[in-house]
């Protein structure tokens, strides 16, 4: 009997839930709180989608949403918040969303389990509320005055909100006027994540990554002046044996001119479906072995001159160590710099001192991919 009670207590909320979705896509940074953050995609896919070895969003046409969808979509969060809310106090939890609350009203609707819009409100609101992550690849490509618009609708309408962030585009800082950044910033956009992957410019122009290593520098320059937080990703191995010199030394370059809060590594493995796979399957890219990326990694190290954060927060940062242990570890704040520099490449020269076939190779990994 009491079940039963439960049930028609909170039918009206799981039912009205039910009936509710909104925009949420695939990708976000390890680092942005994992399923803690709301989603929210206010673009599709990737208005530029021409790097060789990017595998993300090949195939799906970029969509400039508007500003009305966006905002019915924030608003659609808000219902399904309110509702759990309301179920919350109903079950005497104080308007706490806990797992009692998400258990009673799966037992109202089990189909619950696989809304996809349900689980990440729920999970976000479990989590406190407070981070969301704006979709897809490159938010500050919408005009100034409309990302504006929906950064202020996101703010006023989940109050919790203590931190918003999301992917750009260097050539997309760059093009954006100072006094623009400075506004998107103050109407609530925390933290930029961007793509730089090598400052080189031969390397960039080969892997079509559509930008110049001086745009690199003035579009991150301008997010760090305006009050990002800025998070840089550069990608050890992208000059294979041809170019790893001239790659250390100029991602080096430019991450000292541009001083980001953090620079995440994400070392490359040639993704199946791209033109850089078809490169490599063809013999046109011969990638770097473990101690040579680990030599390029030092030599970029050495020519950094920064007070960011240095991360390797990625499962194919997986040199080892003496012990057999991962070399650096992964968490998402890594090693602070200049302090802590000399012990990074303390560890470089122990990972170079081990035998190469501890290591974990790219190409027998993309071997193993094959069987
Ligand atoms: S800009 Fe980013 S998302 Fe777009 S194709 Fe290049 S790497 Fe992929």
């Amino acid at each position: 009997m009491a079940f039963s009670t439960g049930n028609n207590k909170y039918r009206e909320s799981t039912e009205k839930i039910a009936k509710l979705s909104f925009a949420v896509g695939v990708y976000r940074p390890p680092s942005e709180g994992g399923s803690a953050s709301l989603l929210l995609r206010i673009t599709e896919n990737c208005p530029w989608n021409k790097c060789t070895f990017c595998e993300m969003y090949k195939g799906h046409p970029f969509v400039y949403r508007s500003v009305e969808d966006i905002k019915a979509d924030i608003d659609t969060v808000k219902v399904i918040s309110d509702e759990l809310t309301a179920v919350s106090g109903k079950m005497g939890q104080g308007g706490l969303i806990t797992r009692e609350v998400g258990m009673a009203m799966l037992r109202v609707d089990p189909s619950l389990n696989d809304n996809y819009c349900f689980i990440t409100v729920f999970n976000w609101l479990h989590s406190g509320g407070k981070t969301a992550f704006l979709q897809d690849a490159d938010s500050m490509i919408m005009r100034p005055h409309e990302i504006i618009e929906v950064l202020k609708h996101l703010r006023g309408t989940l109050k919790t909100l203590t931190r918003v962030t999301s992917y750009t585009r260097s050539k997309t800082l760059a093009r954006r006027k100072l006094e623009e950044l400075k506004a998107i910033r103050e109407a609530g956009l925390d933290r930029l994540h961007v793509g730089l992957e090598t400052g080189d410019d031969e390397l960039l122009r080969i892997v079509h990554k559509g930008v110049t290593s001086a745009e690199q520098i003035d579009g991150g320059k301008k997010a760090m002046a305006a009050g990002f937080q800025l998070s840089e990703y550069w990608m050890p191995g992208l000059g294979g044996r041809e170019r790893w010199r001239q790659h250390a030394e100029n991602t080096a370059r430019v991450l000292t001119a541009i001083n980001p809060d953090y620079i995440r590594s994400r070392p490359l493995v040639p993704r199946r479906g791209t033109p850089m796979f078809e490169e490599y399957e063809r013999g046109r890219l011969t990638l770097s072995s473990p101690h040579e990326r680990l030599e390029e990694l030092r030599l970029m190290i050495e020519g950094l001159n920064v007070t960011s954060r240095v991360c390797f927060d990625h499962n194919m940062n997986s040199w080892r160590n003496r012990l057999g242990g991962l070399l650096f570890h992964q968490d998402y704040e890594g090693y602070k710099f200049p302090e802590e520099r000399p012990f990074v490449l303390e560890l470089i020269r122990e990972g170079l001192s081990i035998d190469e076939s501890r290591h974990i190779d790219v190409k027998n990994l993309i071997a193993m991919e094959s069987l």
